[in-house]
């Protein structure tokens, strides 16, 4: 078994129906502007559709292709970092309302299937924490787990089912829990707030937002004049305290075929050498497969990301009887620091809303935001907003997690200026290798492609001007202070930087070295 072929397309993409929208034909005025069309924003979309307002969603590529896309289309109601967590940092007051809030939105992603008949294979399944023999220092966690479970009435028990695919050493089990199509339930919805009058515009690239009154939302295609702006990215676009209060990881997914017949269906979370395995048997149009997540690193911190890969196919060969490697991605991930999304209006703004910091727990996360910013804008009362409002002030909770990360973004800024550049020459660059260079006193971003053909582009991250790293799994630039990554000729491929690498000055005359 081998990844040859790093980064392929999800699973969900090979049946995907292509969306059907054109792009921003000129400057319009609506009453809401939605920036990004994935969960987040075409749930807002949809609630304000619904409610009677002007609603344009603006999509940079295609909706639901982001991170949302990439997603294991896992519904549940704990979270990666443990609702105990929740209680350790907050109290058991805001435990208890992190998961009504969860339930509530897994709730509404369930009748609006119902209401829509949205076919995304959604299906209620059973939700499992656990360790086997050789991880079971980390079964207090599993126990804890079970312990907040119970305290917030969920459906737990801490034995496995029969037939359970792992000789366990703990386990948590909820049941109620959900699994459903991710790709085909977002451009399902999109599709509904089409139907119900709202406008969607696919390749319409946001550049700047302007907060007033009107806002401005200036694209590469026209001006959108909007009493309210959601910023529905993911990491919002351009400079916001949030930035420094999250810090961005990459996830690495395979999707397999097994020799055998997949596990029974269910969200698998193992915990095994210190990291967390998030294991999904899929039966869908496209076939069986076993879609497994895993080794999550910060963007930009490792030079050698091909091993993630390489780590999740190990771990597959230990625990099942792989047949073949058919799908292989990645995707990224805003940890935030107090372990609570940020949902609302930022300090500094008045008309412009956020949603972001959602870990790997967003696509419930997404549809709270849209629920919870589509009734901020219908000045409705929602009893969630607070929790997670974007101004909150957690200083004990946040103390630890928010220096650690804000301290290395600091020394990205600072040494990596100082100790700049991995080669000398051009010619020290292999094919299929990017590195970092000088050339006449500019920084540089080199990649050789397999043709020998050079690419180079500034080294320096628009966003806040760090030095990006080389990422040789998916072949990218990726800034390791925020986490913007861009293409290797420089175009932004996600993350808060609004603009692309700048073309390099010394490319005009180094598109080949005869290497
Ligand atoms: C590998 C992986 C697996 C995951 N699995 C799960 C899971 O099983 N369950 C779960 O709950 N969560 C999961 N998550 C988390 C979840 O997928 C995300 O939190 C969620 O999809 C975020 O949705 P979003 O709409 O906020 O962002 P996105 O889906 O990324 O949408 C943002 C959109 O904004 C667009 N955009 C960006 N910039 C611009 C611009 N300048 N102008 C216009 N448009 C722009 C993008 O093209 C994109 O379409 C997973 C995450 C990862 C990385």
């Amino acid at each position: 078994m081998a990844t040859e072929h790093y980064f392929t397309k999800a699973v969900w993409e090979t049946h995907a129906e292509p969306t059907p929208f054109r792009a921003l034909p000129g400057n319009i005025e609506v009453d809401v502007a939605v920036v990004g069309g994935g969960i987040t924003g075409l749930t807002a979309a949809y609630n304000l559709t619904k409610a009677g307002k002007k609603v344009v969603v603006l999509e940079g590529k295609e909706v639901a292709k982001g991170t949302t896309g990439s997603s294991t289309g896992n519904l549940y109601i704990p979270i990666g970092e443990r609702l105990f967590s929740i209680a350790e940092k907050h109290d058991e007051q805001t435990m208890h309302e992190v998961a009504l809030s969860r339930k509530t939105a897994i709730d509404f992603i369930e009748s609006c299937i119902k209401e829509h008949s949205i076919d995304c294979e959604f299906k209620r399944v059973p939700w499992y924490l656990f360790t086997t023999p050789e991880t079971s220092k980390a079964s207090d966690q599993v126990n804890k787990e079970f312990e907040a479970a119970q305290k917030l009435n969920l459906p737990v028990i801490n034995t496995p089912p029969e037939g359970f695919p792992f000789k366990v050493d703990s386990i948590t089990c909820i049941s109620d829990q959900a699994q459903y199509n991710p790709l085909a339930y977002t451009q399902q919805l999109a599709g509904v707030v089409a139907r119900y009058g709202g406008t969607i515009y696919e390749s319409t690239r946001v550049t700047e937002v302007k907060d007033g009154s009107p806002c401005e939302v200036i694209t590469n295609r026209g001006v959108v004049r909007a009493q309210k702006v959601i910023m529905a990215t993911h990491s919002p676009k351009g400079i916001y305290a949030v930035h420094t209060a999250m810090a961005p990881y990459r996830e690495f997914v395979l999707g397999v075929k097994l020799k055998g017949t997949l596990p029974k269906p269910g969200i698998y979370w193992h915990i095994h050498e210190d990291t967390l395995y998030s294991i999904r048997p899929y039966s869908g149009p496209q076939g069986n497969y076993l879609v497994v997540l895993g080794r999550s690193q910060k963007v930009g911190h490792k030079k050698d990301t091909e091993k993630s890969f390489k780590k999740v196919e190990q771990y597959l060969e230990k625990h099942f009887s792989v047949e073949s490697i058919e799908y292989v991605w990645a995707a990224q991930n805003y940890e935030p620091v107090d372990n609570l999304p940020y949902i609302g209006t930022s300090p500094v703004q008045t008309h412009v809303y956020i949603a972001t910091g959602f870990a790997a727990d967003g696509l419930v996360y997404g549809t709270l935001s849209g629920m919870i910013l589509s009734d901020l804008i219908l000045e409705k009362k929602n009893q969630w907003a607070k929790i997670y409002d974007p101004k909150r002030f957690t200083p004990v909770a946040s103390a630890k997690k928010f220096l650690k990360d804000n301290i290395d973004v600091a020394r990205h800024l600072i040494k990596d200026h100082l100790i700049y550049g991995e080669i000398k020459e051009l010619k020290e660059l292999n094919p299929g290798e990017g590195k970092t260079i000088s050339i006449d006193g500019e920084k540089v971003a080199a990649y050789r492609d397999d043709n020998k053909s050079l690419h180079l582009v500034s080294a320096i991250c628009p966003h806040m001007g760090c030095v990006v790293h080389w990422n040789n799994g998916e072949k990218s630039w990726d800034c390791p202070c925020h986490g913007s990554r861009f293409s290797v000729e420089g175009e932004v491929l996600e993350g808060p930087a609004y603009k692309n690498l700048a073309r390099a000055e010394a490319s005009g005359n180094k598109k080949t070295d005869n290497k």
